[in-house]
């Protein structure tokens, strides 16, 4: 029963929330003359990287240049992928942020170049802006006229044949059918903005001309009648707050544009990500459609960002496919990561700083982060037991800051919650330094890992592998 109960609460943890090792970080921690603030929104120290990335998210929010690439280079754990979560938090809801790990582009079911296409359009936004004068659902009241024969039938029979046939019979109808309400829509909006129409005011409307009359407050007057002709509609103006013009504003990817028109299954594939290839036929017709929609003013491109991680992953021909992508006037703000020095080129022979083709590294604006302070790592650490919820003593939390800068800040990242776990065990409520040093010895930190390969190399598998093996081979 015990047993069952703990079960069960872990699947509840579980379903609850997971902590990502990105899950701190809210944004740049940037003030408003987008200097860096020493520790905020969870970001810490990094503060000319950090603030070189605030003047990128300028110019991605001013949106007026295209086809920039930032290269984002530095050792293990600096915070390369920090900077770009916190760029993407602080870009807001509607640009779009796209992510890719170079290693990704060659495991898909589809070609690097398709693969890398799908991550352009996922980071280029189109904001549609459409005129809905009623919303969707919202009950209008329209009063059409009607011959007194038919009085009480469908409301989309015939409309008023002369004007006696308005005085014997006139039909009220509450609806929420979008047809009947667009059909009047555009024409009612004029009315109330020329005619100055109150709510409960009553409309004539000729359907053919579409010239609208205000008639008061009601239509029982004969006078009324004699305004309009056999093509018009009363409409009584909805009683509370007048239709105003409304914009509704969506905002779509190309590549969720390029997926819904490729696809029967449509949208869905989406949720699924099993988008496969989309012809390229269909991204021509739908770069044309965009195109029109922003000549007619009805839509606007956002370029947003793309990041790809380990961007030494790819390979000549990406690259090549990246020189020519940026060029492209929609192009999105590329965001590249790298922990790499100087290493052979995927796909080559030749060996460049980062992996990266000398002629793509020159159109790179590179920001460079710096392995950190003690005092930074503590200040990092601190908000990590905090994220994870985690309680410790000041003198654990020393000895893990020591732990950090000796190993790694990932590795002391990581020991949080083993040593939380060992708390746990022994039943404590405050992680206290025999919980750490329990972490520390259960699990090795690369070097100690090394210095045990060293030791029993002999004992593994392909020991006999020469030593001056390129890194990325
Ligand atoms: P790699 O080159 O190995 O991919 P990286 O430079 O991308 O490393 P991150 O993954 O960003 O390093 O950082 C490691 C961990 O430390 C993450 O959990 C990250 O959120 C955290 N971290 C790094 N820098 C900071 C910082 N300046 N402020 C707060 N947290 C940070």
């Amino acid at each position: 029963m015990a047993e069952l109960k703990k079960l069960s609460e872990s699947r509840d943890l579980t379903r609850i929330e997971r902590i990502g090792a990105h899950s701190h970080i809210r944004g740049l921690g940037l003030d408003s003359s987008l200097e860096a603030r020493a520790v905020s929104e969870g970001m810490v120290g990094q503060q000319s990287a950090r603030k070189a990335a605030g003047l990128i998210l300028q110019l991605i929010r001013e949106g007026k240049i295209a086809g920039r690439a930032i290269l984002l280079a530095g050792q293990p754990g600096t915070g390369k992928t920090a900077i770009a979560m916190g760029l993407a938090k602080s870009l807001g809801q509607e640009t779009p942020f796209a992510t890719v790990s170079g290693s990704e582009l060659f495991s898909l079911e589809m070609s690097k170049t398709e693969a890398l296409t799908q991550a352009f359009r996922r980071a280029i936004g189109v904001r549609i802006k459409e005129e809905a004068e009623i919303i969707e659902g919202e009950v209008v009241e329209i009063t059409i006229d009607r011959p007194a024969a038919t009085a009480g039938g469908s409301a989309s029979g015939s409309s008023g044949q002369s004007s006696s046939a308005f005085k014997t019979g006139k039909l009220t109808l509450k609806t929420t059918d979008m047809e009947t309400v667009y059909d009047l829509g555009n024409k009612m909006i004029e009315a109330l903005t020329k005619e100055k129409v109150q709510s409960g005011d009553v409309i004539a409307l000729d359907k053919v001309s579409g010239k609208v009359t205000k008639l008061g407050r009601s239509i029982g007057r004969s006078r009324d009648y004699d305004a309009v002709g056999p093509n018009t509609k009363f409409v009584r103006c909805p009683e509370g707050e007048l239709q105003k013009r409304k914009e509704v504003v969506h905002c779509v990817t190309l590549h969720e544009i390029d997926v819904i028109n490729s696809r029967t299954q449509g949208f869905l594939a989406l949720f699924t990500g099993d988008t496969g290839e989309i012809r390229s036929e269909v991204r021509e017709q739908i770069d044309t459609k965009v195109a029109e929609w922003r000549e007619e003013g009805k839509a606007e491109i956002v370029p947003g960002v793309l990041f790809i991680d380990e961007v030494h992953m790819l390979d000549i021909e990406c690259f090549s496919f990246l020189n020519r992508a940026l060029e492209n006037d929609m192009a999105p703000i590329l965001v590249i990561a790298t922990n790499r020095g100087i290493t052979t080129i995927r796909g080559t022979n030749y060996r460049s700083p980062h992996g990266i083709p000398p002629d793509f590294l020159d159109r790179l604006l590179i920001i460079s982060t710096q392995p950190y302070t003690e005092e930074e790592i503590r200040k990092i650490l601190d908000i990590r037991c905090e994220e994870e919820d985690v309680e410790m003593s000041k003198d654990a939390k020393v000895l893990l800051t020591k732990i950090g800068a000796e190993t790694s800040l990932r590795y002391a990242i990581n020991l949080i919650t083993a040593a939380a776990l060992a708390c746990q065990k022994r039943r404590g409520k405050i992680v206290e330094m025999e919980d750490i040093s329990r972490a520390y010895q259960l699990f090795l930190d690369v070097k100690r890992s090394t210095q045990y390969l060293m030791e029993y190399q002999s004992q593994y598998m392909f020991n006999e592998v020469p030593r001056e093996v390129d890194e990325d081979e």
